[in-house]
């Protein structure tokens, strides 16, 4: 895991402007904070004029360098909202490597009256504090939620620029379309922050930034002036803000076109970017997305899915073959929301942080009506867990909002029971109940649900056409998903597809004096949520390669033995008994080689068998293309047993790639769940 950051240490002068007592310097004028900052850089780029001339539909990217108390954005996004076509989006992407806590975002905001609307959405989402991209989508008051979208990356500048990429074009890297339209460079002051300033940011600055890119900073610094105008940039020194003499505005050069071999010399090379979506719509500037979409699965991923969708103003038919949504491996009757965190750094590792990231926010709306935000206590199957456990806490800050570690003598008090063991403590997990989770999301009036049809998938001229079996159902799409987990590999076309069903099975049992008084989650090789209408949901077995709906008694005994370990009630006479058991369920689950999700366009296999193969000879030769796609079909499967954990974020990802948005995971993660990676493994290892 990528231990890089750490919160903002500060103290208050007497006006109460925030000071950071890392770097010695006020966060914004001790004057006027909030006039220097419309000053610097809003009105240095332009932006009220340049939002108002944006077309139906348009998009406009800021990145900033230092979000420290978000001031800069909530002053743009209001701006946003005050000049912008209604139909625009605005996306803002912030880079933060010392994140403000919670009580100090709230108590330097609290001093703008005037942003009260603005700020209180913000502290209400602002990210746990653990490393990675952060996604938010802000809501502007209709059912669109994602015209506002908020990628907040905590880490070090340099490396949080490299991850980002430009946008590619016509298939063809060399058609890159830079992504930024105006940046806000507002470290500390150069003297006493210099890694803000450093030489090595200005390549990526200009990797990503077009013709006419705007850049505003309130420094005047010689140094920064010169690198700026060695990548790229035309730069004046104009009037800075109350005592400060100048400050910098420049404009990307046009005419600085040769030098762009410079620029991807200095790109992530190790990062291949065959995974990245072709937006061929950013050509023109038009906004290219459907206007409806099917998807096939209404368990959590297509619920997700199709959320993200119509909070971007598209119609959703999501299909079923149950009557009802959330049936099958999203049916349980209490579904706990987690994933395990590792202190290793990998794509796996850094996927979860990011999906328990994002759902310790998706969920919040939900607690109330749909489940309990109990937290959850995750106990380490043996000692070396266990010390895996210590080292992961060592790395992120202390208080992050994601994980805690917890000694066995708090457990009574956090958990209700006593327990043995440590643990790691999730005070923003909880459980959902999956149908009423179902009926809220199926409540926005751009989605329709349609149940009880086993539907097949072909293509016929160009769309897709689903039908079922007795032709009472057929309907033709120009773009579809299928969440359908592991019986996706019923339909022949996906067979490439490398999922194994694993058929778990859970227990419902009546609640005993003895476990009356668990008030959270307790995760270890099974798992128990607290009582909900005096039955507990624990379990469940894994059954890798089955697909069997059968319920099976031993797996009951081994269920209900685990818990009875796990809550140190074993021998007791009120231990809970086979007896006590009300329900068992089977579902079955699709779970993948590399244990992450399968989320992205479907490949055109024969084609990119054809355009990949020169990595058969050496797999570092450089494919200048993107992974060719079946056009209008996308997948969204194999989430394992962490669905609940790693669909909001998945839906997001996949729903900006539909829509023409830059997606808000990170190009490595984008990479590690793409649906291409497996054939491409193929062609490495000459298995195509
Ligand atoms: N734009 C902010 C606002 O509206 O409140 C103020 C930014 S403050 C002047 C500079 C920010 O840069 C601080 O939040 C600081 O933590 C951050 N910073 C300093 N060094 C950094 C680094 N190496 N990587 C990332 N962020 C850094």
């Amino acid at each position: 895991m990528n231990p890089r950051i750490q919160p903002a240490s500060l103290k208050w002068d007497e006006m109460g402007t925030p000071i950071s007592t890392q770097f010695d310097d006020p966060y914004f004028s001790k004057e006027d904070g909030l006039a220097e900052s419309i000053y610097v850089f809003l009105q240095a780029n332009k932006l009220a004029e340049r939002f108002a001339s944006l077309p139906e539909n348009g998009s406009f990217v800021i990145a900033e360098t230092g979000f420290g108390t978000g001031l800069n954005f909530l002053l743009s996004w209001r701006c946003f909202l005050q000049n912008a076509p209604k139909s625009a989006t605005l996306r803002y992407i912030s880079v933060e490597g010392f994140p403000l806590r919670i009580e100090d975002l709230r108590k330097s905001l609290d001093q703008w009256p005037e942003l009260e609307g603005f700020s209180e959405q913000l502290i209400h989402h602002y990210p746990v504090l653990v490393p990675g991209h952060h996604w938010r989508s802000f809501p502007t008051g209709d059912e669109r939620n994602g015209r506002i979208g908020l990628q907040l990356i905590f880490d070090q500048l340099e490396p949080a620029l490299k991850s980002l990429h430009p946008k590619i074009t016509h298939h063809n890297f060399d058609q890159a379309i830079p992504a930024v339209d105006a940046w806000f460079l507002d470290g500390f002051a150069p003297a006493k922050n210099p890694e803000m300033w450093e030489q090595i940011i200005y390549p990526s600055i200009a990797r990503l930034s077009k013709d006419n890119t705007s850049l505003a900073s309130f420094t005047a610094a010689g140094a920064v002036r010169r690198s700026l105008a060695e990548w790229g940039f035309k730069v004046q020194k104009v009037e800075g803000f109350g005592p400060k003499r100048e400050m910098i505005s420049a404009i990307f050069d046009p005419d600085w076109q040769p030098e762009k071999e410079q620029i991807k010399a200095h790109a992530d090379k190790s990062a291949q970017t065959w995974h990245l979506p072709p937006q061929t719509s950013l050509l023109d500037q038009k906004q290219d997305k459907p206007q409806k979409i099917s998807i096939i699965g209404a368990g959590i991923a297509g619920l997700c899915l199709a959320k993200s969708l119509a909070e971007r103003g598209i119609e959703v038919n999501i299909y079923d073959r149950h009557n009802d949504p959330a049936q099958a491996a999203s049916g349980n009757a209490q579904v706990a929301i987690f994933g395990r965190l590792s202190p290793d750094q990998g794509d796996l590792e850094d996927f979860v942080m990011h999906g328990l990231s994002y759902a310790a926010d998706f969920y919040k709306p939900y607690w109330q009506k749909v489940g309990d935000n109990c937290g959850l206590l995750q106990l380490p199957r043996n000692d070396k867990e266990k010390q895996r456990m210590q080292l992961l806490v060592e790395l992120l800050p202390n208080n992050n909002g994601l994980v805690e570690y917890l000694e066995s003598s708090q457990s009574a008090e956090y958990c209700g029971l006593k327990l043995k063991e440590d643990g790691l403590w999730f005070p923003n997990s909880g459980w959902i109940s999956p149908p009423k989770l179902a009926q809220e999301i199926l409540q926005h009036s751009l989605i329709r649900f349609i149940g009880g049809f086993e539907l097949s998938v072909r293509e016929e001229f160009g769309k897709w056409l689903i039908a079922d079996q007795d032709q009472d159902f057929e309907e033709s799409c120009e773009s579809l998903v299928i969440c359908t987990g592991a019986e996706v590999l019923n339909a022949g076309q996906f067979d490439w597809l490398p999922i194994k069903p694993v058929a778990g099975q859970v227990e419902l049992v009546t609640t005993k004096e003895s476990t009356q008084a668990l008030k959270t989650i307790i995760s270890q090789t099974t798992s128990i949520c607290p009582s909900n209408e005096g039955i507990h949901c624990l379990g469940g077995s894994y059954r890798l390669g089955e697909t069997s709906l059968e319920n099976r008694k031993t797996d009951s005994e081994s269920n209900i033995n685990k818990i009875n370990i796990m809550l140190d009630i074993f021998n007791n006479s009120d231990e809970i008994k086979n007896s006590d058991l009300t329900r068992s369920r089977v579902s079955v689950r699709a779970t993948t080689p590399d244990y992450l999700p399968i989320c992205g366009a479907a490949p055109d296999i024969e084609q990119l068998n054809v355009d990949f193969e020169p990595l058969s000879r050496d797999a570092k030769t450089p494919i200048n293309k993107t992974a060719p796609s079946q056009k209008g079909l996308f997948l969204n499967l194999g989430f394992g047993s962490r669905g609940y954990a790693y669909a909001p974020m998945c839906a997001e990802h996949l729903a900006s790639i539909i829509c023409d948005e830059r997606s808000p995971l990170p190009n490595r993660l984008q990479r590690a769940i793409h649906p291409a990676r497996f054939p491409i493994r193929n062609i490495i290892r000459g298995k195509n």
